[in-house]
C-alpha cells in the first residue's frame, strides 16, 4: 500500500499568510487521504463513483454540500447539515437516515481518511428505479454519499492573499429562484459554466453573474460581498445562502462592522470600496478587478484583510462555530 503524505496533497501558501496546513503524519489505512461512504458502504476515496444509471449522472439531479475541515476542526456541520436537509426537502429526497446519523457518518468519514484538512462533502443523488426502462423519478432510489478529500481550492491559497480579477459576462444570467434554484446547492452549472468560460475568453480568473433583472448575484462556486461606506453588503437573491458569507457577517459582527442583504446593481457593484468572494473553497478573497477596471486602488482593501485574517484563524481552533474531529 502507498502511503500517502499530507506533504502530497498541500498547495503551496504565501509564507507568513493566514493559511497554513498542519503538520502531521498518516497511519497506514486504505482510507488514509480520502473516504468515502456510499449506500452503506465504506470505500477509499479513488473507489467512489456514481453509477451511468444514476439520474444523479444523467440529470444532474440531486443536492449536496460542502464543509470545511482545517486543522481538525469541521466547520459549521450544523448548518451545512441543515442547509443540505432543507435541500432534501425541496426536491424530495429520501436520505433514509437520521440527521445524527448522517453527522456520526460525516464525523467518521473525516476521522477515516485522517486528513487534518479535508473538503467533506453529503451528497445525495436521485438513483434509479429497479425496473429496467422505468423512467420515473418516484421510483427512483436516492443513493447517500458522504466523502472525506484533499482540501479543493476555487481560489489557491496564494490567490487569496494576493486577489483575483473577474468579469460580468452580459451574455448569460443565473437561473433565477423559480427555474433551476440557486439557493439550493446543486450541480446544474450551465449558467456558471458559462460564465467561466466566459472569464477564460477575457483573460480574467472567475466572472461574477448578474440575474435576469441585472442584479450581482453570484459567482461559479462563491458568493459575492461588496464593502461601502464601511459596511458589507450582499445580494439577497439568486444565490446560494453561503455558510461562508454568514460566517463573514458573523466575524464582522464581532469587529464593529455592519452587514446586510439587498439587491446590488451592476453600477453599485462597480462603485464599490471593496469586493470579496466568500466560499468554503476559497475562504474570503479579494476581488481587485472587474472588466479591466480596478476595485478601489486595485490591491485587497483593509475590511477584505481583515475578515480573512479573521475568518482562517477562527476556522483553526475550538470557536462556536467549529467542531473537533475525533482521529
Ligand atoms: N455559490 C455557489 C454557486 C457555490 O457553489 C458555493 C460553494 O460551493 C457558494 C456560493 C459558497 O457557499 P459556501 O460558503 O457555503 O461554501
Amino acid at each position: 500500500m502507498t502511503m500517502v503524505s499530507s506533504k502530497d496533497i498541500e498547495w503551496p501558501t504565501v509564507s507568513g499568510g493566514p493559511i497554513e496546513y498542519s503538520e502531521y503524519s498518516m497511519t497506514e489505512s486504505p482510507y488514509a487521504g480520502g473516504c468515502a461512504w456510499i449506500d452503506g458502504e465504506w470505500m477509499p476515496l479513488d473507489r467512489a463513483s456514481v453509477p451511468v444509471r444514476d439520474f444523479g449522472f444523467t440529470r444532474s439531479d440531486s443536492t449536496y454540500t460542502v464543509a470545511s475541515v482545517w486543522h481538525g476542526y469541521v466547520l459549521r456541520l450544523d448548518d451545512h447539515l441543515t442547509r443540505f436537509l432543507d435541500g432534501c426537502e425541496y426536491l424530495q429526497f429520501s436520505i433514509g437516515i437520521t440527521r445524527d446519523e448522517l453527522k456520526s457518518l460525516a464525523l467518521e468519514c473525516v476521522s477515516r481518511s485522517q486528513l487534518r484538512e479535508c473538503y467533506l462533502e453529503i451528497l445525495v443523488t436521485r438513483g434509479w428505479p429497479a425496473v429496467p426502462g422505468d423512467r420515473r423519478i418516484e421510483n427512483a432510489r436516492n443513493r447517500l454519499h458522504v466523502l472525506a478529500m484533499p482540501y479543493q481550492w476555487v481560489f489557491s491559497p496564494e490567490e487569496q492573499i494576493n486577489g483575483i480579477s473577474v468579469t460580468v459576462p452580459r451574455t448569460v444570467r443565473r437561473s433565477p429562484l423559480n427555474a433551476v434554484n440557486p439557493q439550493v446547492k446543486n450541480f446544474q452549472w450551465g449558467d456558471l459554466t458559462q460564465g467561466l468560460l466566459a472569464a477564460a475568453a477575457a483573460g480574467e480568473r472567475s466572472a461574477i453573474l448578474l440575474d435576469g433583472e441585472g442584479r450581482v448575484a453570484e459567482g461559479p462556486g462563491f458568493n459575492v460581498c461588496i464593502v461601502e461606506n464601511g459596511s458589507l453588503v450582499a445580494p439577497i437573491r439568486n444565490s446560494l445562502p453561503g455558510i461562508t458569507l454568514s460566517t463573514v457577517f458573523a466575524i464582522a459582527g464581532k469587529q464593529g462592522i455592519a452587514s446586510m442583504q439587498e439587491d446590488i446593481a451592476i453600477e453599485r457593484l462597480l462603485r464599490a470600496d471593496e469586493v470579496m468572494a466568500t466560499t468554503t473553497a476559497g475562504g474570503v478573497t479579494p476581488v481587485i478587478g472587474i472588466d479591466g477596471r480596478a476595485v478601489g486602488d486595485g490591491s485587497p482593501g483593509p475590511v477584505t484583510r481583515l475578515l480573512q485574517k479573521e475568518f482562517w484563524r477562527m476556522v483553526g481552533e475550538k470557536s462556536e462555530f467549529t467542531e473537533s474531529v475525533r482521529y
